[in-house]
């Protein structure tokens, strides 16, 4: 034989929020139903590395408070993606979150109100104190406590299916390439996204979408073998393939999230010198996914912030720029323009044009002040005040990929679907992995499914298992 094997009776993929909740939650299922059931989490990297994106993530949650999810949760998550996304998925997470987060808090997660890089904000955010890498060691604890095994560098490839279609092994690789099968009776895919896989990002997102960096380096663990493992079995896909979580950050940046969510007090203009978009369209958490992915459609796929010494007046507004480097300044927008490479006269041009069109009001940096341009195209219609105080400050800003929203189909006991909508006998899924989002990203979500449907998964695979692999469908 030249593969090793050896036998689990449910298998996890993925370290991360979606990975230690589905792994923790099936081991308590297991002890409640005086099971011992033999539990394993496969990761591709190190105990260091562990957690992809989620080590990374300050990890706001769409709450209102620890017990129930932000007004208008299902309303608005259904809208924004144009009523593409799975209603009833949503609902149950919905239902779940409350009960979830007292669950993680039980765990010994602490949740507050904690300040964030949004200094307009349309939904109140939770945040675990410590962030997603909280909720990964506090879960993953508790889970190795109820003697569920955690083996780093294995990288799982390809699932097996028996003949009667259930799901019954997996086969993983580790850092010298050697692989192993491992016999099972279920599998809980938590893998995250594809982005980290070049090829997947220009099959499914398209041209030079391999050239969108990731957020943070967690990010690039997520290399897309969870939903490839899935289609080669006849799963189904959901959510929309062909884009990202985008958010826009300073490329000289060597810091994970270095985001810049200062431009609505400034203007964005492109390396010609021309605005293309209204910075001030609405609060900064329902615009800057948007302007990223407009930013990434620039042909050199780069912006520049351009603002004055009012910006340093604007309360909190370090909180916005998460980049350690320094504004580029200059005496004048022509100094500036030449300091950045881009034409001066026509930035001279865009920024008084621009400040003539600013019209009259208040500004308040902290809501919708309605104060705008008038004349422009595009115009801008919240906190327009002049660029006129010297010294001019600009941040480069361009278009990172936080997550991919593409993945596989999954209802609402986290049960993997074929291509005829059946659930796959063994095989279930949480997280990023599992497609959801089109459209538009309703911000704080992506953690809270993968612990809310972490857990469903975790436990629903512990009730599979223990009725001896029949589905009820
Ligand atoms: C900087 C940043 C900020 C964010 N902010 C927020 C926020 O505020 N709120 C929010 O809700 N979301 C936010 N997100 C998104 C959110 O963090 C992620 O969507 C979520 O944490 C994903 O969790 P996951 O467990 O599904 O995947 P991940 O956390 O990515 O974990 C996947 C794990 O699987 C492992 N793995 C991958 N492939 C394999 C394989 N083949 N075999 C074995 N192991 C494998 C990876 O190494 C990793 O450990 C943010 C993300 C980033 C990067």
């Amino acid at each position: 034989m030249a593969y090793e094997e050896i036998d689990f009776d449910i298998v996890v993929v993925g370290c991360g929020v979606a990975g230690t909740s589905a792994a923790l939650a099936a081991a308590e299922a297991a002890k409640e139903q005086n099971k011992f059931l033999n539990i394993v989490v496969l990761e591709r990297t190190s105990y260091e590395n562990r957690g992809g994106n989620s080590r990374d993530t300050a990890a706001y949650l769409r709450m209102e408070d620890e017990t129930k999810v932000a007004d208008n949760f299902v309303e608005e998550m259904l809208e924004f993606s144009g009523g593409r996304s799975d209603e009833a998925y949503i609902r149950t997470l919905s239902e779940k979150a409350g009960e979830t987060i007292a669950w993680v808090k039980d765990k010994g997660v602490e949740f507050d109100y904690l300040p964030t890089l949004f200094l307009t904000s349309n939904r109140p955010r939770l945040l675990p104190v410590g962030g997603g890498r909280a909720i990964i060691d506090q879960l993953a604890k508790r889970a190795e406590q109820l003697d569920v095994q955690i083996a780093y560098h294995s990288s799982a490839w390809r699932l097996g299916v028996g003949e009667d279609g259930t799901i019954d092994e997996i086969w993983i690789r580790d850092d010298e390439g050697i692989a192993t099968k491992v016999k099972t009776k279920a599998i809980i895919l938590a893998s995250g996204g594809f982005q980290g896989n070049p090829e997947m990002m220009t099959r499914y997102v398209g041209k030079d979408a391999y050239k969108i960096p990731t957020i943070a380096d967690g990010g690039l663990s997520d290399k897309g073998e969870g939903l490839q493992m899935t289609l080669d079995i006849g799963g189904k896909s959901a959510g929309q393939l062909d884009t990202i979580h985008a958010e826009p950050s300073d490329p000289r940046s060597n810091r994970g999230d270095a985001a810049i969510m200062t431009y609505p007090y400034g203007v964005l203009v492109d390396s010609a010198g021309n605005r293309f978009v209204d910075e001030g369209i609405s609060t900064i958490d329902e615009q800057y996914e948007a302007v990223a992915r407009r930013i990434f459609d620039l042909p050199d796929h780069i912006a520049y912030v351009i603002t004055d010494q009012k910006l340093f007046n604007i309360p909190n507004y370090e909180n916005a720029l998460q980049t350690e480097k320094q504004p580029i300044e200059a005496d004048s927008i022509a100094e500036l323009a030449e300091k950045i490479n881009i034409p001066k006269e026509q930035l001279v041009k865009t920024i008084e044009e621009y400040n003539a069109a600013v019209q009259p009001g208040g500004f308040d940096p902290t809501q919708l002040d309605g104060k705008k341009t008038k004349g422009l195209s595009p115009e801008k219609s919240n906190w327009a005040i002049p660029i006129d105080e010297a010294p001019y400050v600009c941040y480069p800003i361009h278009c990172s990929n936080v997550f991919t929203y593409g993945g596989v189909a999954t209802d609402t006991q986290g049960r993997v679907l074929s291509n005829d909508d059946h659930p796959i006998p063994g095989l279930y899924a949480a997280g990023e992995l599992t497609g959801l989002y089109h459209g538009k990203y309703p911000g704080g979500t992506s953690v809270l499914r993968g612990l809310v449907y972490g857990r469903i998964a975790g436990t629903e695979a512990v009730n599979y298992v223990s009725s001896k692999g029949k589905v009820k469908v």
